[in-house]
């Protein structure tokens, strides 16, 4: 058991609890507890070794004693006894907009629903308008959050497959019959969202690669067992195929699979035009049918007279007449990335002590990272007031005398309010080093509103950046509505930053509207928004998104020194 199975299994308790009706404080302790636990940076059962356990923010006595029982034994009796009372189907209930733990449990109680598409069935049927609560309005909302919920559930986070995907990859690499091995498909292109886990191996024992494949330990149900090609459903409910290939095929099954499909069809019309035929088994001389390559990806795109394109480029947006002119764009890597400007720490609703923070991010190779925690209008965060950050600093202060290789920055995330105002004044708002301004409330205004908050904040000159500028949560949330070109300009012309947030839910900006950010004159900062220090390791989801956008370092103010990333902030 890692951290994240304990963590999933608390969150199931927790909510199992409230559709229980039991008080909402012991259902709260176990999301808290799960919470903590999934953005450890430390393996927990390390921390059980070290019996420091209750040491984890949230977690008490009884709750140590459950991770105790999952750890020793992988099994927990308490959880068993709880799901005897509480059918799996009711849990997805309640990640349903518009249906909470209370309504999820009067359905079940009163007609039996104990699925998604029982409930549908249910609302289609307005079987639910005339039970105690509801009404033809709710009844609606429900059947409208149904829909929505399984729109949603087609695709998955990256950061859910990524992990997954290399593991799988990790355990078929150690088979000496298996030669290579990669992800491809969206998740080879590092998509924000991804629809099935596409694997793609060289061998020349089929049969034998199938076979390996189908037994893994994170196999739960095998779909369909073929000769070159399987498909088996894992623990976590993730479709996974895996196709194999003979060697001389592998580069040109890669390039084929990992797509994107407009990218495969432009390369095509470009084949066709020299006479020639691209294929998953090749590339061949039309007139003589003859193979000319296709054992190395690069062969492919050499054949037909461009560079080797980076899979994360791959979606037919300029990238092929790039590489042709040999000019693709030189993205930004991880290791270009110097700190991370917004970081929550224990002072709002982060996890950790400031002191952590800037240990993990040494530890990390970084130059800086700052302090962005919670302005005080967001009171549900525990936002600070201008006393509390003044004693947060004499904080930084200390730590950055005791920790020393790494620079701890006074940073804040203010709020946008409804009128575009932020949370300090000027003279105060004048003493950080980095001022992020983000929005977290209101996003029901209309287009203009919005746009006038952002930008009334952008022309504020001590804001620095503006936090994940859509608001959009993949999964949950769309953006709200923006005229994001007039936002663009006025972030170039003013100097102002623009967010692209790597919490794997959100990725905002998105790869698009970087791109055309960035072509006319927009700069960015690639921040975690960590609220723990686990989830620093999520810059690697918002690079992936940066790289997809076609941002080059320079692009990119975190990629700078100190120094000059201050100069950048106007902070000299
Ligand atoms: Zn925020
Ligand atoms: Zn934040």
């Amino acid at each position: 058991m890692d951290n994240q199975d304990i963590a999933f299994i608390l969150n199931e308790i927790g909510e199992m609890l409230e559709i229980q009706g039991e008080h909402p404080f012991r259902s709260r302790a176990y999301h808290r507890a799960a919470y903590a636990i999934q953005g450890l940076a430390e393996d927990i059962n390390d921390i059980y070794k070290e019996n420091n356990l209750e040491k984890i923010p949230g977690v008490g006595k009884g709750i140590a004693e459950r991770i105790v029982e999952l750890l020793k034994t992988g099994k927990l009796a308490y959880y068993e006894e709880l799901q005897e009372h509480v059918p799996p189907g009711l849990l997805q209930l309640i990640g349903i907009q518009s249906v909470g733990p209370k309504k999820a449990k009067l359905f079940y109680d009163k007609l039996g629903i104990a699925d998604v598409e029982e409930l549908l069935k249910a609302a289609d049927e307005h079987r639910l308008k005339d039970l105690p609560g509801m009404g033809p309005k709710a009844e609606e909302n429900v059947r409208a959050g149904v829909l929505e919920f399984q729109h949603l559930r087609e695709r998955i986070l990256l950061s859910e497959a990524y992990p997954l995907a290399e593991n799988i990859i990790r355990q078929l690499d150690e088979f000496d019959f298996i030669l290579r091995v990669s992800a491809a498909g969206s998740l080879r292109r590092m998509k924000e969202t991804i629809g099935d886990i596409d694997i793609l191996a060289a061998s020349n024992e089929f049969s034998k690669t199938m076979d390996v494949f189908c037994n893994l330990s994170e196999v739960s149900r095998v779909l369909a067992k073929g000769e070159t090609k399987s498909s088996v459903i894992t623990q976590i409910g993730l479709k996974v195929d895996v196709r194999v290939v003979s060697p001389e095929q592998f580069g040109a099954a890669l390039q084929y699979f990992t797509g994107s499909k407009e990218h495969n069809i432009h390369l095509r019309e470009i084949a066709k035009k020299k006479g020639l035929k691209v294929n998953e088994y090749g590339v061949f001389e039309v007139k003589t049918e003859k193979r000319m390559g296709g054992a190395a990806e690069e062969e492919v795109y050499n054949l037909l007279g461009m560079q080797w394109v980076y899979p994360v480029l791959r979606e037919n947006k300029g990238e092929i007449e790039a590489a042709t002119l040999n000019n693709l764009p030189n993205i930004v890597n991880l290791s270009d990335i110097k700190g991370d400007l917004h970081v929550h720490s224990n002072w709002s609703d982060g996890l950790n002590r400031i002191k952590d923070v800037a240990r993990a991010a040494k530890e990390r190779g970084y130059e800086y990272v700052a302090i962005s925690d919670h302005a005080e209008k967001l009171k549900i965060a525990g936002g600070l007031t201008v006393d509390d950050y003044r004693r947060q600093w004499e904080e930084i202060e200390v730590a950055n005398k005791e920790i020393g290789g790494v620079t701890i920055l006074r940073g804040t995330e203010v709020n946008i309010d409804n009128e575009g105002n932020v949370d300090f004044e000027d003279d105060f708002l004048r003493e950080f080093d980095v001022v992020t301004a983000s929005i977290h409330g209101g996003f029901s205004q209309n287009k203009e509103q919005l746009t006038r908050r952002i930008l009334r904040a952008i022309y504020n000159k001590h804001v620095n950046v503006i936090g994940h500028p859509t608001g959009r949560i993949l999964g949950k949330r769309p953006p709200y509505l923006l005229d994001l070109k007039a936002i663009f300009k006025a972030a170039a012309e003013t100097g102002t930053f623009l967010e692209l947030n790597s919490f794997p839910d959100r990725l905002d900006l998105k790869d698009d509207y970087l791109k055309e950010a960035k072509d006319v004159g927009v700069k960015f900062v690639i921040n975690t928004d960590a609220h723990s220090i686990g989830q620093l390791r999520y810059i690697f989801y918002g690079l992936a998104t940066a790289q997809r956008g076609w941002l080059e370092a320079g692009d990119v103010i975190n990629t700078y020194s100190l120094e000059e990333m201050m100069k950048m902030l106007g902070k000299e």
